[in-house]
């Protein structure tokens, strides 16, 4: 891949360009990471070992309950001064370190977050995860991690040979589409946006509105003519199998990138056959950025280590090996604003064997985790992004965790987990918001529920289509 010149910070300094700051700095971090994909894992735990140390000191210092934690696990600075720890008799100690769970995070809140950022941090924001758990967790979350996050994006285009100066489009959601309608949502944007085009110049991209049919979808796609479509596996699929049961001719496509959720095991296949296009898919966490890229040449995923230790463990919390299944625990390193010390993320993974084709030596994964979100089933049988309402949902502070059933091609079902029963305001409030953006066709009910589980792979689907009809 030939990567664009930089922007340059100074007239007449074209080539090679001096950027300045943010791409400088970001461009020096991925230049750092460009050499550490190769680290050995004996030379990774050096190299990162005195960031998780960094990180920890900091946990310790500002709060009581990591104070704890770590000295009981031999682990705070005192401990760790009292002997020059060996590698292995320091990752003992971390495997010592007690599991985080997400209700643990929910329940320690305001606990888990510090007072104060170490100098240059910037300040504290908030990431809540809504879309895949139903029960959302917020996590505060500091400039720097966020800087930390762009780079890695941008490491991403690198590993997929993007070529920035092509034509992006994201069906994606629209925060600032106000008027919900059957009609197409489109707005065009001057580049790729950051971080790309904060460090090179960019081609032009769009964000097409998903809450539109998938003919106008289709009809957008064949209009402009994008290199790249960003969007969520399953509305891809869809478009996918629509532009062929219509026997309609898509344009050709360099890559397409699935986001936000699993990849359903035909896209990929349907991707080559009808684009003669790659499908990258991503495995990212609201709380922790990117965790995983998968490589051009292997096709599997490998973690992002620089950016989180991230474990796979077997029930016995031992850690699994090449082939098996287990539960994904993540530390981000970089987020100094509520350090989450083996964090248990709630999904599943199965932890995957080198050597890849590309040469990289950074930990494979052989699948992501996830599930495909289901589409919501028109009277017609047409398929539709299911939207249903969910912000008004979340904003019944009563509501601890939701999930959208469709029962028949004309019902819709609400199940709801409440901490106390809601007023009938509130409920006509749910059942009216959710009928306005399911439209006319469909009816609405409530249905209180003591839990919500999620399914076998770890992942919780906020929309079902369980139609009792034979023909869903
Ligand atoms: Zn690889």
């Amino acid at each position: 891949m030939i990567l664009p010149t930089p922007h340059s910070a100074f007239s007449g300094a074209i080539w090679p360009a001096i950027p300045q700051s943010p791409a400088a700095a970001l461009l020096a971090v991925l230049g750092q990471l460009a050499e550490s994909q190769y680290l050995t894992k004996e030379q990774l735990d050096m190299a990162r070992r005195p960031q998780v140390e960094a990180l920890m000191d900091h946990a310790s210092a500002q709060l009581p309950f990591w104070r704890h934690r770590l000295r009981a696990a031999g682990l705070d600075l005192k401990s760790r001064n009292q002997s020059a720890l060996t590698m292995p008799e320091w990752n003992a100690r971390w495997a010592s370190l007690p599991i985080l769970t997400r209700a643990e995070v929910q329940k320690l809140g305001e606990k888990l977050r510090v007072s104060k950022l170490p100098e240059g941090h910037g300040h504290i924001g908030e990431s809540v995860t809504s879309g895949s758990s139903g029960r959302p967790v917020r996590i505060a979350r500091s400039t720097l991690d966020y800087f930390y996050w762009q780079a890695f994006q941008l490491r991403e285009h690198v590993w997929r040979g993007r070529d920035i100066s092509g034509k992006f489009l994201s069906i994606l959601r629209d925060e600032r589409r106000e008027k919900m309608d059957e009609t197409v949502h489109l707005r065009p944007l001057p580049d790729w946006g950051a971080p790309a085009s904060v460090v090179w110049p960019t081609g032009p991209s769009y964000l097409l509105d998903y809450r539109t049919p998938i003919a106008g979808l289709i009809q957008t796609i064949c209009e402009l003519k994008p290199d790249y479509i960003c969007t969520f596996p399953s509305l891809l699929l869809e478009i996918l199998r629509h532009a062929r049961g219509e026997k309609i001719q898509l344009p050709p496509l360099i890559e397409a990138i699935g986001v936000g959720e699993a990849s359903p095991p035909e896209l990929a296949g349907l991707c080559r056959e009808v684009w003669d296009a790659p499908l990258a898919s991503t495995y990212t966490a609201a709380e922790t950025g990117a965790l995983a890229y998968q490589c051009l040449e292997g096709g599997r995923w490998h973690l992002q280590s620089e950016k989180s230790i991230i474990e796979v463990l077997d029930s016995e919390d031992q850690p699994c090996a090449p082939g098996e299944t287990g539960r994904v625990i993540v530390t981000p390193l970089h987020n100094f604003a509520m350090p989450l010390l083996r964090y248990e993320i709630g999904d599943l993974a199965t932890v995957g064997e080198g050597p890849c084709p590309c040469g990289r030596t950074l930990p494979i994964l052989d699948a992501i985790p996830g599930r495909a979100r289901d589409l919501l089933m028109l009277p017609s049988g047409e398929l539709r992004p299911p939207y249903y309402g969910h912000g008004a949902v979340m904003k019944v502070s009563s509501i601890r965790q939701h999930q959208v059933i469709q029962t028949r091609r004309d019902h819709v079902c609400l199940k709801l987990v409440v901490a106390k029963p809601l007023t009938r305001d509130e409920e006509s409030y749910v059942i009216k918001s959710a009928s306005d953006a399911l439209g006319s066709a469909f009816s609405v009910s409530i249905q209180y529920v003591d839990e919500i589980l999620r399914s076998p792979n770890g992942k919780f689907a906020e929309f079902e289509r369980r139609l009792e009809e034979s023909n869903g």
